[in-house]
């Protein structure tokens, strides 16, 4: 493949993906589980698992390209806060993986106030001032 159409492909996929909402956790979780059900049903052949994984794909596929961006934004939010705990208990198994010793993740985690977006911030850095990732709103907490 020249360069040239590698760029012609790549400009075509972000033409495609104009105005579309693109990939999101609830879509990775939906695709990593299929996958991970895709695998089992290799070893253990349960048809319905089959279908339940192609449902699951291309339901997250659906998802990725849809165009009413808000809906799928808010079907997301719901996913994160339904998952919050989960994820959080996963993310703090990581975080003793990498980290070691410490049990507790030395992060607080506050709500912006303007959007209800969960922000991390390292904890023992003094007054500091946190802007959302989501919506830019400032605010000063102590960490
Ligand atoms: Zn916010």
């Amino acid at each position: 493949m020249t360069m040239n159409q590698k760029m012609t492909l790549k400009q075509r996929m972000l033409n495609f993906m104009q105005g579309r909402y693109g990939v999101d956790q609830l879509s990775g979780f939906l695709i990593w589980t299929a996958v991970i059900i895709a695998v089992i049903t290799m070893f253990v052949r349960v048809p319905v698992l089959q279908i339940v994984t192609w449902v699951m794909i291309i339901y997250a596929y659906v998802r990725i390209f849809s165009k009413q961006i808000n809906k799928r934004y808010a079907q997301n939010q719901k996913f994160l806060d339904a998952t919050w705990g989960i994820r959080k208990f996963f993310a703090d198994i990581r975080y003793r993986i990498k980290y070691g010793k410490q049990t507790a993740e030395p992060y607080h985690i506050y709500k912006c106030r303007k959007c209800g977006q969960k922000i991390r911030v390292p904890k023992g850095k003094g007054k500091i001032m946190i802007t959302c990732p989501k919506c830019k709103y400032q605010f000063k907490k102590k960490s």
